[in-house]
């Protein structure tokens, strides 16, 4: 039996079989948790639909994440189906492309707002329409996916930096305003991994060789290793753990030169 056999959760960011959600959805699952995934518009329906699939009761919902009433009825159907929630995994970001390959000062408006409500803002919308249903478990999970171009200036990574710098610290306003209620939030700070969202780095690639030739561990991390970090974060396992940063990444972090 697994160790979180009866326990629920919802998992956005599931685009395909190399997402870090579906990673650690996975690990999830393989612990027993009974999920609700998200897609993001039809274009994503087909490929995420034939994943959860192979999880036996899980359940699917469109939702994009800059829309309330999506964000609100995807929950709805939730507390519905589920009845109640015990984990959230926020595995999402977007910036306009050409925000993220112009030079930084370049960056536009709108591509600044953009980057900050789906990566950042995002989160603290998901986690109030989460609320009452992590309520009714007594307390909750959340986990959020962050990256070290939110602490460092990373030539490439550019708004998503700051998007993710404010994603840090929702998290640890977060965690400040919910613990009394026993919700914990965190966030991974994963190392590259090869995802769809990755793509749209420039300079992706070497950015991959130069952490695994820095790393301490001498390489980059696996889709696997973010899933059980994940399962960690998420499980009762991390129980005394909220408003951290932790990170997956070979140890990339610890080095200065
Ligand atoms: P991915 O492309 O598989 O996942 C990104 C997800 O964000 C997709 O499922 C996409 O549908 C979703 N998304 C984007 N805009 C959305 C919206 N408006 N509404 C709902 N969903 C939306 O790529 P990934 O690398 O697995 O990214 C997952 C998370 O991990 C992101 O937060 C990313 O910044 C973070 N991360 C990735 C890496 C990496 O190297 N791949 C490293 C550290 C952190």
């Amino acid at each position: 039996m697994g160790m979180l056999e009866g326990k629920t959760g919802i998992v956005f960011g599931v685009a395909n079989k190399r997402s870090i959600a579906w990673a650690i959805a996975q690990a999830l699952a393989r612990e027993g948790m009974r999920l609700a995934f998200t897609f993001q518009g039809e274009r994503l329906k087909g490929s995420v639909e034939e994943l959860s699939s192979t999880i036996p009761g899980s359940l699917l919902l469109p939702c994009d994440v800059s829309s309330d009433a999506e964000v609100e009825s995807v929950f709805a159907m939730v507390g519905e189906k589920l009845g109640r929630l015990d984990a959230m995994l926020h595995s999402v970001a977007f910036a306009p492309r050409e925000d993220l390959e112009n030079e930084f000062v370049k960056t536009s408006r709108e591509g600044f707002k953009t980057a900050h409500d789906i990566s950042a803002y995002s989160l603290v919308a998901v986690t109030r329409a989460a609320m009452p249903l992590f309520q009714k478990s007594g307390g909750g999970s959340v986990l959020a996916l962050t990256y070290y171009g939110a602490d460092k200036a990373v030539e490439g990574y550019n708004v998503m930096g700051v998007a993710k710098a404010s994603l840090q610290a929702s998290v640890r306003y977060l965690a400040a305003n919910l613990g009394p209620k026993n919700i914990r939030v965190n966030a991974l700070s994963a190392g590259p991994v090869n995802t769809l969202a990755a793509r749209g780095i420039s300079g992706f690639t070497s950015m991959l060789k130069h952490h695994a030739e820095k790393a301490p561990l001498r390489r980059n991390i696996t889709l696997e290793e973010v899933g059980n970090a994940g399962l960690f974060l998420l499980s009762p396992m991390s129980s005394g753990i909220t408003g951290e940063i932790m990170f997956v990444d070979c140890g990339y972090n610890i080095v200065g030169l």
